[in-house]
């Protein structure tokens, strides 16, 4: 019998509902954990270090990547994530599943260095749905808005490179989509119906 998988990486262009689906995730499987990523943004009102991300500035970052601290790494819209080893390895060793919320550079660096984690896409029902979004959520200025849907038409080009596709329409069904899809993962090596 396969180990279960571990890791689950949910990527996709920014707005599309990554965080809002996770949070849903997060509360039907408690037994997953959200790693923290490392940021060089700054960060939004109300977010906290160490909660959200943990801000560093771009000096540190650069010492972090140097000492081989991240398990990814990727440039988005002038700034620098990624997601720390020791972030990931304190979680699996607590014998929690570990959630990665990253973009496509990032889970594609996962993928090639961690054969089993499992990457789920989420994709946006139309262009429009997803500025819509983006707008909504009124945390970019226009500008970083209009960088973020330029960074979109690429991202949604590598949606065939995922085995699993959630489309984020209807926010209840696209939750009960991925939590169908992680249960089936960690339960059986592949999709099953979720128990509500
Ligand atoms: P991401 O984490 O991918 O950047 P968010 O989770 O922050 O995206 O969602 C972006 C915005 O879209 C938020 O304001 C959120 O409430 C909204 N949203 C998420 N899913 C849906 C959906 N299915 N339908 C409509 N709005 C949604
Ligand atoms: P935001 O600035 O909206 O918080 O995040 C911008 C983008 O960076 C989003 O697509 C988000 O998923 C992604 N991101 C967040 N943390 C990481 C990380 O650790 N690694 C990578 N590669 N991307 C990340």
């Amino acid at each position: 019998m396969p180990s279960a998988p571990k890791v689950f990486v949910i990527t996709g262009p920014s707005g599309v509902g990554k965080g809002t689906l996770i949070r849903g995730l997060l509360e039907r499987v408690p037994e997953l954990e959200l790693s923290v990523s490392v940021t060089t943004r700054a960060p939004r009102p109300g977010e906290q270090d160490g909660v959200h991300y943990h801000f560093l500035t771009p000096d540190e970052f650069d010492r972090r990547v140097s000492a081989g601290d991240f398990v990814e790494h990727a440039t988005y819209s002038g700034k620098r994530y990624g997601t720390l080893r020791s972030e990931l390895e304190r979680r699996l060793q607590s014998g929690a599943g570990v959630v990665l919320e990253i973009e496509v550079q990032g889970a594609r660096q996962v993928r090639a260095a961690m054969a089993d984690a499992v990457a789920v896409f989420i994709a946006p029902p139309s262009s429009e749905a997803l500025r819509a979004r983006l707008v909504g959520r009124g945390t970019d200025s226009a500008e970083e808005v209009d960088a973020r849907l330029r960074t979109a038409e690429r991202e949604l080009e590598a949606q065939p490179e995922f085995r699993h596709v959630v489309v984020n329409d209807r926010l209840e069904e696209a939750t009960d989509a991925l939590v169908s899809i992680v249960l089936g993962e960690m339960n059986t090596g592949g999709p099953q119906a979720s128990p509500r």
